[in-house]
């Protein structure tokens, strides 16, 4: 039965199939909506096709109906929602609060050098800035989206919007609430700059198609792995400069190999057993603190024992 105003949703991007890892966000996503009486919907996140082998959406949607975590509306695909992100560009266009950057790889390498800062290669640095005053002659590559401005804008900003903003933003930095890890602080600058909106082969960026579905599927309770809390300070700022909702945020644990690293396919995270879907749910269920039940328990009965537990353990209050 779904009976609240709550919205939720897992949007896996279909890279492979689902593995222990994302299975975990699956899982609480559908718990938290449950436990809310709401709706549950699953986005699948083929923004960048490259990276999206050829039925991959296919096995995780069947992945998740073994699993019994089925999707209360209509699956969507962002590969067919280009026009939603290309209209909320052009608002940023016209806010003058996306600009074009003519920067290569190799550009913005050899600019952080010469500001003498040279990182390891794996760590996020922010943009320089080289185009945001202009292009200097070269050709338009991508769109950035203003995030210092906005930021050094912030009281005054704050000030001529309608909506509310569920976090500060102080002597540059962020500071938000995370349902479970509590108070977040971030300083949006230092960590992502004037990230990229609409990249160079014309594909648009995960941060923006994200905000941009969240709103339109209004969704109002965004439950993901915590690998993707770095993305958050982000996400609220682009919300805010479109005038859109805030969800509630709530980041869940991450299921680490051996050597302590995320698991990911990358790192070779083996494919999920469904044999004994509740063998494989019950490894899901104890990395949220949930107990694990005996093999006996139907599926069903499973998710509904999870869901008591889930209203205990997170102090979901029903709408
Ligand atoms: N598509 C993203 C991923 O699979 C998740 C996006 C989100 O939940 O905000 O990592």
């Amino acid at each position: 039965m779904t009976c609240s105003t709550y919205r939720g949703r897992f949007a896996p991007s279909p890279t492979g199939p689902l593995h222990a890892g994302s299975l975990v966000a699956a899982l609480a996503s559908w718990l938290d909506a449950r436990a809310h009486h709401g709706t549950w919907l699953v986005r699948i996140e083929d923004i960048d096709p490259p990276r999206c082998p050829s039925g991959a959406d296919q096995l995780i949607l069947a992945q998740l109906a073994q699993c019994g975590l089925h999707p209360d509306e209509p699956v969507v695909w962002q590969s067919q929602r280009h026009s939603y992100y290309a209209q909320a560009l052009q608002q940023l266009q016209a806010q003058q609060l996306a600009y074009p950057c003519g920067c290569t790889r190799k550009d913005i390498e050899a600019a952080l050098q010469a500001m003498g800062q040279v990182h390891a290669r794996h760590i996020e640095r922010p943009y320089p800035g080289t185009c945001r005053g202009g292009l200097h002659g070269k050709p338009a590559r991508s769109w950035r989206f203003a995030l210092e401005k906005y930021v050094s804008n912030w009281p005054q900003t704050l000030a001529t919007q309608a909506q509310a903003a569920p976090f500060s933003l102080e002597k540059g930095i962020l500071t938000w609430e995370d349902r479970r890890l509590g108070p977040q602080h971030q300083a949006p600058t230092l960590v992502a700059g004037d990230f990229v909106l609409q990249r160079a082969d014309g594909l648009y960026a995960y941060q923006l198609a994200v905000v941009v579905d969240d709103a339109l599927q209004g969704i109002t309770h965004i439950v993901r792995g915590e690998d993707l809390t770095v993305n958050t300070a982000r996400q609220l700022l682009l919300q805010h400069a479109l005038g859109l909702a805030h969800p509630a945020y709530m980041h869940t644990p991450l299921v680490l190999m051996p050597d302590g690293e995320k698991l990911s396919k990358q790192h070779g995270a083996p494919a999920l057993d469904l044999s004994h879907p509740l063998q494989t749910l019950n490894t899901a269920a104890r990395i949220l603190h949930l107990t694990t039940l005996s093999p006996e328990t139907t599926v069903s009965d499973a998710l509904s024992q999870w869901v008591k537990q889930w209203q205990a353990t997170y102090n979901v209050r029903r709408d």
